[in-house]
Formats: structure tokens, C-alpha cells, sequence
């Protein structure tokens, strides 16, 4: 198990590199988030002791199981599934950082919540750059807006963006995806926006990091090239009315 782990991050580690050298990138700038969905206690740690501290959570469920361990590590969490109102307080209690914010009413509630608790906490808003009606995020043309508005809550700081690229054999419609999140940064970036720092672009998984990092990723969330498939199909964990049978 620790072999195949090890070697798994070697590779990734390899692909990353020779992708920031293609796209005349420093890889210093991209960090690999564990994408660690159903992935256990023991493997995630012994993932996060090769050198690493980004892990990256879809369901609030398994956050709970393992968030006590991470926080010892003192591991960096992001939570990046679809977030449901009636979980905020159990996310704020684990993670660090919220990728998955794709709607004003979603932010305020979280504002609520962390003004009772005084607290602050780091967020990206997840785009749905491929249209695909399946994955969240606040459509492309909605974006802009949606930024502007969760700049208001002064509990929430703006990071970055996030988005899960079209799932294609064809690179250049992943491709037109990460693109765009890219463009919609600037975009943002030219609304000189105080209390908001939009430097980070979290996109770029297993199978399509190369194209996200010579698009500008700085963060890749990686999964399955690491850990193995999983027994669950994704969209379990992108769809909350997908049930378990
Ligand atoms: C599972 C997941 C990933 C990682 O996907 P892999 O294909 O396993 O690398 C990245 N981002 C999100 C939001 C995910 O749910």
C-alpha cells in the first residue's frame, strides 16, 4: 500500500514539474491538493508524512471522521464537494479554507455563522466553466457578480477561483474550461476589488492537470492518481440527490 502511494506522488510530482517546464512555470506555484474522498485515515496520512499538507474533502460526512486527524497533522483543509446551509457549522469547524462557494445565499449563511462565532474564514468561488447541468458552481456570466457580492461579508476573504474542467477526450474542451476561470480572474482582477486576493486558480485533476497548470493552475486536486479508483461513482459526490444503493 505505502509503495504504491509513494510512487503514485513520485509521478504526479513528475508530471507537475514537467508541466510548469512546458508552460515556463515555477512549480513552486502549484501546490497538490489530496483529493481524499473515501480515502482513509491511515492512507491520508501516511499521503500528507511524504511531504505534503493540502487535503482537499467532498463530503461533510467523512470531514467529521477524519477532521481531528488532519488538524493534528496540521494539515491545510479544504472542503471542495457541494456544500449544504444546514452543514456550515460542521465545515467551519474542519476546514480551513471552503473552494466550493457558488451562491450569495450560501455565503451569507456562512457569514451568519462565522460573525456568532468570530471567526473568518478563506474561500474560492467554484465556477461551472463547462455548462455541464451535473457539477455545481455559479455559471460563467454570473460569476463577476457573485464576487462582488460575498466581497460585501467582511467574515469571508475571497482566494480564489475553482472549477472541475469538462470530462472529455478532447483536450482542447477541458482546455477552453480552465481558460476560462483564467479569464474570469482577470476580469475580477479588473475590478480592483478591496478585501479581495483572487491569486489562486484551484483546477486540474488526475487526468487533466497538465492543462490546467499550463493554463494557470496553482492548485491541482488530485485523487485518484494517487490513492487508486474509487468504488463510488463521482457523481455521488457532485450530485446530493445521488444515493448510495
Ligand atoms: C474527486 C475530486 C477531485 C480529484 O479527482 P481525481 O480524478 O480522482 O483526481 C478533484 N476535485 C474535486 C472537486 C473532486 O471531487
Amino acid at each position: 500500500m505505502s509503495e504504491f502511494i509513494i510512487q503514485n506522488l513520485q509521478t504526479i510530482q513528475r508530471r507537475i514539474k514537467a508541466a510548469c517546464e512546458k508552460a515556463n512555470r515555477n512549480s513552486e506555484e502549484v501546490k497538490l491538493l489530496l483529493a481524499t474522498k473515501t480515502v482513509d485515515a491511515e492512507r491520508i496520512k501516511f499521503a500528507l508524512q511524504q511531504g505534503l499538507n493540502l487535503v482537499g474533502e467532498n463530503k461533510v460526512q467523512e470531514l467529521k471522521q477524519k477532521g481531528s486527524m488532519l488538524q493534528s497533522l496540521e494539515a491545510e483543509v479544504h472542503f471542495i464537494g457541494h456544500l449544504q446551509t444546514n452543514k456550515i457549522k460542521e465545515v467551519i469547524k474542519w476546514a480551513t479554507c471552503i473552494e466550493s462557494i457558488d451562491r450569495f445565499a450560501l455565503a451569507e449563511k456562512l457569514h451568519n455563522r462565522l460573525t456568532l462565532e468570530q471567526k473568518t474564514m478563506d474561500v474560492f468561488i467554484q465556477v461551472n466553466t463547462s455548462y455541464e447541468a451535473s457539477k455545481f458552481g455559479v455559471a460563467p456570466e454570473h460569476a463577476l457578480e457573485l464576487i462582488q457580492q460575498v466581497a460585501q461579508l467582511d467574515t469571508i476573504r475571497i482566494k480564489g477561483l475553482m472549477t472541475i474542467g469538462l470530462f472529455s477526450e478532447a483536450p482542447e474542451k477541458v482546455r477552453k474550461c480552465f481558460r476560462l476561470l483564467k479569464d474570469l480572474q482577470q476580469q475580477a482582477f479588473d475590478l480592483n476589488l478591496s478585501n479581495v486576493d483572487l491569486q489562486e486558480l484551484s483546477m486540474g485533476m488526475s487526468g487533466d492537470l497538465e492543462i490546467a497548470i499550463e493554463e494557470g493552475a496553482t492548485i491541482v486536486r488530485v485523487g485518484t492518481a494517487i490513492f487508486g479508483e474509487r468504488i463510488y461513482p463521482d457523481s455521488y459526490y457532485w450530485n446530493e440527490d445521488t444515493q448510495i444503493l
